[in-house]
């Protein structure tokens, strides 16, 4: 009886193949690949990939703090969405967020941050005022 119940579990495996070439796999159960080739070139897919993402996001931080720093060379002045917006700003991202012990909340893109003041308009910071 045990046997018969074995080999009806073996029937319903799956048949496994390469994850990279999907070939039919004869190995291991957790074979994942057929070679070392594939298993590489299924790797490094993935990690370009990976890498693809993190550039981009680092382009879009990098591009507003060029556009924080270029609105504010002084150090402090208040800017309209208008001319964020214009120049490419990207308001869903940024670094980190500082809260003051008031409850202000202002946005950094590295060392440059900004906070909203009124409606559309906001106060344009460089970091080493707020944040040690
Ligand atoms: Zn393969």
């Amino acid at each position: 009886m045990l046997i018969l119940v074995n080999l009806v579990l073996v029937k319903k495996e799956k048949e496994r193949t390469c994850l990279e070439c999907h070939e039919k796999l004869h190995g291991r159960r957790d074979q994942k690949f057929c070679s070392d080739y594939c298993r590489n070139t299924y790797n490094n897919k993935l990690n370009e990939d990976a890498n693809a993402s993190v550039r981009r996001v680092n382009s879009i931080l990098r591009k507003n703090r060029r556009i924080i720093a270029k609105l504010n060379p002084s150090g402090k002045c208040t800017v309209h969405t208008i001319d964020l917006a214009e120049l490419g700003f990207n308001f869903h991202y940024f670094t980190n967020i500082y809260t003051t012990k008031k409850g202000l909340k202002y946005f950094f893109c590295y060392d440059m941050g900004y906070r909203a003041v009124e409606d559309q308009e906001y106060l344009l910071v460089h970091k080493q005022d707020y944040v040690k």
